[in-house]
Formats: C-alpha cells, sequence, structure tokens
C-alpha cells in the first residue's frame, strides 16, 4: 500500500508577543505533515521547532523527506514501533521533525481504525486534566490584563514565566487580580542557585504550586542545591529532554516536564514517562508555541500525566488546525466526536 504524503511550513502570529527570560517570539514557526492512504484515510502531524534545541523550521523541512523515506520502508502502517526506530536510525536528532512524522503515522492508523488517539492507545478519557495558561513576562499592566482575561475565560491554573529583576512585583501583581487560580512558576533557567533559594522562600507565601527549571541545565549541581534546599516542587524542563535523562535528573526534581518536541515521538514520550513514574516523579506534559496539529496528539497523553501545560495553540491569534476540545481549559477527550486526534 503506498501511503502519499506531503509537509508544509507556516508562521502562525500569536495573539500576543511572547517574552520568557530568554527572548521573544511573535510567531509561531511551524511545519506541519500530511499522510494519506490509499482509502483516502488522513495522518496530520506538527513539529514546533526550538532554536534552543537548535531545530528550526528549516532543519525540521531539511530532514522530512528522509524520514518520510524511513515510513514508507515499513510495510505495516501499524508497525509504528518499527516506524519510530527506522526514524531514529535515520536522523539521530531533530527530535520536532521526527515527532510531526511520529504524530501523523498515530493519527492516520487510529483514523483507518475510526477510533480515537486515546482509545487506541488504551487511556482513560475520564482522566484527561485541564490545562495552565501562560502568562509571558510584559510590563506590570499588561500582566495584569492578560490574567485578567485568563480568569475571565476560565481558566483555574496560570503558569506564570519568571527571570526578571522584578520578579516579586510580578506574583504580587498576578496574585492582586488572580487570588484564587492555582500557580506554576518557570524561570527558564534565569536564575542561579541563591537567587532561587531566595525566590522560593518568598513563592511559598504566594501560595504558588510548583517552580519550573530554576537555573541552567548546565548547572546539575545547582538544580541539586535548589531541589534540596526548596519548600516547593522543582520541575526539570530544559533538563529532561527524553527518557534517559531521567536517572539523571531524578534525585534533583519532583517533576519532569515531557514535551513531545523533545522526546521526537509519541512512543517516546510515553516512555520518559514511565521511566520517570519508576523514579517517583510526577510528570507534566508540556509544549512549544505549536498548533493544534501537534497540541491535540499531546492532549490525548494527558491521561497520562499529573499537569498539563498545554496551552501552545491557545496563544496564538488564529489556529488553522481544529484539535481536542478545551472548555475553560479544560482537556475534553470525551468532547471530542472525530477518530484519530481529531486535527482537522
Ligand atoms: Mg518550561
Amino acid at each position: 500500500m503506498t501511503l502519499s504524503h506531503s509537509f508544509e511550513r507556516r508562521s502562525l502570529p500569536l495573539e500576543d508577543q511572547f517574552t520568557i527570560a530568554r527572548g521573544t517570539q511573535k510567531t509561531a514557526e511551524v511545519v506541519t505533515v500530511r499522510l494519506e492512504d490509499d482509502d483516502g484515510n488522513v495522518g496530520i502531524g506538527g513539529a514546533g521547532p526550538a532554536a534552543h534545541y537548535g531545530e528550526t523550521p528549516a532543519t525540521v523541512e531539511a530532514v522530512l523527506p528522509d524520514l518520510l523515506a524511513a515510513v514508507e520502508e515499513v510495510d505495516d502502517r501499524h508497525n509504528l514501533q518499527r516506524i519510530e526506530r527506522r526514524m531514529r536510525e535515520t536522523v539521530r536528532a531533530n527530535p520536532a521533525a521526527r515527532t510531526a512524522v511520529s504524530i501523523a503515522c498515530h493519527d492516520l492508523v487510529a483514523r483507518q481504525l475510526g477510533v480515537p488517539l486515546y482509545r487506541y492507545l488504551g487511556l482513560d478519557p475520564a482522566e484527561a486534566l485541564e490545562t495552565s495558561y501562560t502568562i509571558a513576562i510584559d510590563d506590570l499592566e499588561t500582566m495584569r490584563e492578560k490574567t485578567e482575561r485568563a480568569v475571565d475565560r476560565g481558566f483555574g491554573t496560570l503558569k506564570v514565566k519568571l527571570g526578571t529583576d522584578r520578579d516579586r512585583e510580578i506574583i504580587e501583581t498576578i496574585r492582586s487580580v488572580a487570588p484564587d487560580v492555582r500557580l506554576f512558576v518557570d524561570a527558564n533557567e534565569a536564575w542561579t542557585p541563591t537567587d532561587a533559594i531566595t525566590r522560593i522562600d518568598w513563592l511559598a507565601d504566594f501560595d504558588v504550586t510548583l517552580v519550573e527549571q530554576p537555573v541552567p541545565a548546565e548547572n546539575p549541581t545547582g538544580m541539586r542545591e535548589v531541589f534540596e534546599r526548596s519548600s516547593l516542587p522543582i520541575v526539570a524542563d530544559e533538563s529532561c529532554l527524553t527518557a534517559a535523562d531521567v536517572p539523571r535528573i531524578a534525585d534533583r526534581c519532583d517533576v519532569v516536564n515531557c514535551k513531545l518536541m523533545k522526546c521526537g515521538g509519541i512512543r517516546e514520550a510515553i516512555r520518559l514517562v514511565h521511566a520517570a513514574r519508576a523514579h517517583g516523579l510526577e510528570v507534566m506534559g508540556g509544549c512549544m508555541l505549536e498548533s493544534n496539529a501537534s497540541i491535540a496528539a499531546a492532549c490525548h497523553l494527558s491521561p497520562l500525566l499529573d499537569y498539563a501545560d498545554l496551552d501552545g495553540a491557545l496563544l496564538l491569534a488564529d489556529d488553522p488546525f481544529e484539535g481536542v476540545p478545551m472548555p475553560d481549559g479544560e482537556i475534553d477527550l470525551t468532547g471530542l466526536d472525530r477518530p484519530g486526534t481529531g486535527v482537522r
């Protein structure tokens, strides 16, 4: 059986510019992959390449022909284990590119069977989570307005980006207009261990739930120091890319942030979740700035997770793809009436 395929690069404007400790983005640069079998079944997947991990839309486009050729070599479309292995053997790096093809292959086989992806994976839709919504770094007034807007939209969990010289004012501002929301903090590697320990002491007074990536991934000793002195749970994001990183980070965090774009595919993401569990860690499902072409797949994995931070598509001005419904931020897998990831 032959498979036709195509891919397309898009620059999707964000609703608001998105600033974190290491820079600002105004668009989400994505590449979408489309597979079609002889019966007209279509599988869609997306890449949201992150420059921090060495990927760009150009690197994704450069390796996709080889990855799609590797998929063609596997006669059985349902043999996703072999498909992901062949892709990994073909292109060792470029996890976002491999993820786009992995999602498209999973979407295709689930659509061939006429079941949603979570059912194909045997997951419990009642265990799907609510996503947090990110408040990026901006001037205090804008952050206040964005927080009010997010609360009005029904989000019960916000993730606040920190790593500035006015972190305390930011948290005071957000708590002044959102006293009751669950609050996550993400420093994106911006603090020294001493900064982190001092800030976490007062962040606890603002009823913050967890603190993500306080110090650079290149400073594992600092991560350990912060973990030992922190009264709040510590999440490893930049410090944990694939399952192989879990044993190294397990004694210096409470939670790992599992992102499809770091893992390189749906099967590898599930492997990371199980590796983290075996080490007694909790798991957050995260994302880059992405469209629903890839966010939807992560939503189907949310029953495996403890926290979901899958707001990438919600930050776009206009997503060309429709994915899993998220009323009030609740990932609603039971409300999905379409097979595959549900992307259209
Ligand atoms: Mg993060």
